[in-house]
């Protein structure tokens, strides 16, 4: 008997129809799975924008509890048609709209929203859809159940925002949890810390909810259905004529991850590497069965003619740059700034040296206070701290990309003819990386210029 787990996202829930593509995948997985679920398109933003407006002071408890309950009533209506199912669905939302209402009411009352609350009402978003996905299931005669991740102990480190998953202290319980042959419906992008506290897993983070479930039951395989006919060579949203990236190795997907493409989690590759377990792609408007995933995850690797298999972007880095003669060969520097750094919790991303200047690259919402902690160490030769937040930064991801020459003079020869100026690049950080900073206002006709002179020409 398979054991896989499904993960369907927003991308999945963009309309109430989409449900019934997901209806049909799941009739033929047959049973013995476990789906994890994402909020339906749009939701967690909407209702990050309603804890904004909460802190502005605007009680919108009341309009949010109606938007989401029309929402899912319409959903509910169109799918669900067995009388007794219908009113027991609209209950089991209901009740959750209200515990998510009430709690946005005491933020505003209260004028207090700690990490720990807001990680609380953003999980609502997954577990109605959770609630919802499990009646239409039942509706359709399956034998399926919901699992909580705070009941069958999806352990974090607790961390706020962008947990870790504990996976040793979750193995156990999840291995006795999910024991049944039968559907089980997670409400993704949340675990529990050990003290029993919600913590988000960042955003995207449903892939990464699939992923760590997927380790913890010894999965066959990890099953993903996007909006996309898999991975493809760049971001559809920027090229419209990418193809179909057959295979990536876990090494390749998980550095295309982390250098923001955004169809997977950054971190959602990281479980499924040791137990070796196969992350599927597949297109939620294509075939309804798992016969021809459209790409493949997995621990081979192989070297294509382009060397390079996909190019991906982020304008979420920024750079810290220290300025000064002689910094890049002067011992200490850097081990004063990444403990002043480390110390505040602020992650660095990469660091690359020259003889006079030492770039950091960090997220830019640190930027600033990452400015500050180095302008209080009073490092002696560092004369200038500059902080560029106007930056993107760009990555070519592929096996062979080290050991072939030629790849990089055809990037860089494409960016040229297009006048772009490249601020600074990296290769070998990873044997599988070579990656650049441009300015923000380049980064979609750096990106294009790319792909056409190595997939299009
Ligand atoms: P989900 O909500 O199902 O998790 P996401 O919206 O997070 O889906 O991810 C799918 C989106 O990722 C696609 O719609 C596409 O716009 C974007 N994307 C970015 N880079 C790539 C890439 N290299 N290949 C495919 N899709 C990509
Ligand atoms: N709903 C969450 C988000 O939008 C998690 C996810 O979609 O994976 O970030
Ligand atoms: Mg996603």
């Amino acid at each position: 008997m398979p054991n896989i787990v499904v993960k369907f996202g927003g991308s999945n829930l963009k309309d109430k129809k989409d449900v019934t593509r997901i209806i049909k995948i799941v009739e033929n997985y047959g049973e013995r799975l476990i789906i994890v679920v994402s909020a339906f398109y749009g939701v967690t933003n909407y209702l990050e924008s309603s804890l904004a407006s909460l802190k502005e002071g605007e009680d919108i408890s009341k309009s949010v509890y109606l938007y989401l309950q029309a929402l899912k009533k319409d959903a509910i209506d169109y799918h669900i048609t067995d009388e007794a199912l219908r009113s027991k669905t609209y209950s089991e939302i209901e009740n959750c709209l209200e515990e998510l209402s009430n709690l946005l009411k005491g933020i505003y009352l209260t004028a207090d929203a700690s990490s720990a609350l807001c990680d609380y009402v953003l999980s609502y978003g997954e577990k109605l859809s959770a609630i919802f996905l499990t009646h239409v299931l039942k509706q359709h005669q399956m034998n399926v159940s919901i699992a909580y991740p705070e009941k069958f102990g999806l352990i974090t480190d607790g961390v706020f925002t962008n947990a870790s998953v504990d996976f040793k202290q979750s193995k156990e319980s999840l291995l006795d949890y999910f024991s049944e042959n039968k559907i089980y419906v997670v409400p993704g992008f949340y675990g529990v810390s050990r003290e029993g506290k919600i913590t988000l897993l960042g955003r995207g983070g449903s892939d990464y909810s699939a992923a760590a479930i997927a380790k913890c039951v010894e999965a066959d395989s990890l099953d993903v259905w996007k909006d996309v006919e898999g991975f493809l060579t760049t971001d559809p949203r920027v090229v419209s004529h990418t193809k179909n990236i057959k295979y990536l190795s876990y090494v390749e997907a998980a550095e295309l991850a982390y250098f923001g493409a955004k169809i997977l989690h950054p971190r959602c590759v990281e479980p499924l590497i040791e137990p070796s377990i196969p992350l599927r792609l597949f297109h939620i408007y294509g075939a309804c069965d798992d016969s021809n995933p459209l790409t493949i995850i997995g621990e081979n690797f192989s070297v294509t003619d382009t060397v390079v298999k996909s190019i991906t972007h982020s304008s979420e880095f920024g750079i810290l740059k220290l300025k000064g003669p002689g910094v890049g060969s002067k011992p200490g520097i850097l081990s004063v700034v990444t403990t002043a750094l480390s110390n505040a919790g602020i992650n660095i991303n990469s660091v690359i040296t020259s003889q006079i200047s030492i770039n950091i690259l960090l997220n830019k919402r640190d930027l600033n206070k990452a400015r500050e902690l180095v302008d209080i160490s009073k490092l002696p030769s560092v004369m200038e701290i500059v902080t560029l937040d106007d930056v993107a930064t760009i990555a070519a991801i592929g096996e062979g990309l080290v050991d072939n020459y030629g790849v990089a003079a055809r990037i860089f020869s494409s960016l040229a003819d297009q006048k772009i100026n490249v601020r600074m690049s990296c290769s070998c950080a990873s044997p599988v990386v070579s990656y650049f900073i441009v300015s923000e206002k380049d980064r979609a006709a750096a990106i294009r210029a790319m792909h056409k002179s190595l997939f299009e020409e």
